[in-house]
């Protein structure tokens, strides 16, 4: 993908059956790392679900300008790829299995040079391509399925708390990471319990609390609010 993806969110609605989780969502995510924030059940999940068609949604979704479709693989072929909590891996296939499978889309004759790319981009994962991924630790598993849905070539990488069950050192490598791919051009929109250091490597922030947005910004100022600080950080 060449142009980075601007995603207008007007109006969102999603939940499951009768069960209304988002009502009248609006967001503006811009090329850059944007992360959603907010406490267990304030419908982090159901938006990236939402958005990638895993569950039906109502309202308006832009992407650069074009109503997004509503299946997943088409959300996929527009441009849109989701790292879902959880990672989802294929753990008795190899790095480089799950790596292929993460191209499914693409053209055969492109994937060696894909795949050629993502051991560019994370070279961790090229010593480690005949590995099974099951028996590699938590982060390292969380970078294979980032490398997975970059095997597409996304304009917009969306990440379900990559930094969940890791260690301080691997949260840091992921999130670094992110920021990598935001700045090569690939707009990423990322949910993390992590405040912290999520907002530290944002551009801007979103905060949800049962299903409602309650403050954002960009991220800097984001963490020097009052909302933030007393809910998240701990004021001092
Ligand atoms: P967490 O960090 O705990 O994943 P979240 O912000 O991602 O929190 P969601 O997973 O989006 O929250 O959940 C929002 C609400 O939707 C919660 O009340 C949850 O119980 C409910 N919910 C989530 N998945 C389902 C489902 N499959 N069926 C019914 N209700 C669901």
């Amino acid at each position: 993908g060449s142009t980075s993806a601007h995603l207008k969110v007007e109006n969102l609605s999603a939940g499951y059956g009768a069960f209304l989780v988002l009502r009248d969502l609006t967001l503006d995510i811009r090329p850059g790392l944007t992360v959603v924030l907010g406490p267990n059940g304030a419908g982090k999940t159901t938006l990236l679900k939402a958005l990638n068609g895993l569950i039906p949604r109502g309202g308006n979704v832009l992407l650069n300008g074009e109503e997004l479709p509503e299946k997943t693989h088409e959300i996929v072929q527009a441009g849109m790829a989701l790292v879902p909590e959880g990672r989802q891996l294929f753990p008795q296939l190899t790095v480089a299995e799950n790596l292929e499978l993460g191209g499914w889309l693409v053209p055969k004759a492109e994937r060696p040079q894909r795949m050629e790319q993502a051991f560019t981009n994370f070279p961790k994962l090229r010593e480690r391509a005949s590995q099974l991924a099951g028996t590699m630790s938590g982060g390292e598993q969380q970078m294979v399925a980032v490398a997975r849905a970059m095997m597409c070539a996304p304009r917009l990488l969306m990440l379900d708390e990559p930094s969940l069950g890791l260690a301080p050192k691997m949260v840091d490598e992921l999130l670094g990471i992110a920021r990598r791919i935001a700045d090569a051009g690939t707009t990423v929109l990322m949910v993390e319990q992590n405040v912290k250091k999520a907002l530290a490597v944002a551009d801007r922030g979103y905060v949800l609390e049962r299903g409602n947005l309650v403050a954002s910004g960009p991220a800097k100022l984001l963490a020097r609010s009052t909302v933030i600080r007393e809910a998240y950080l701990g004021a001092d």
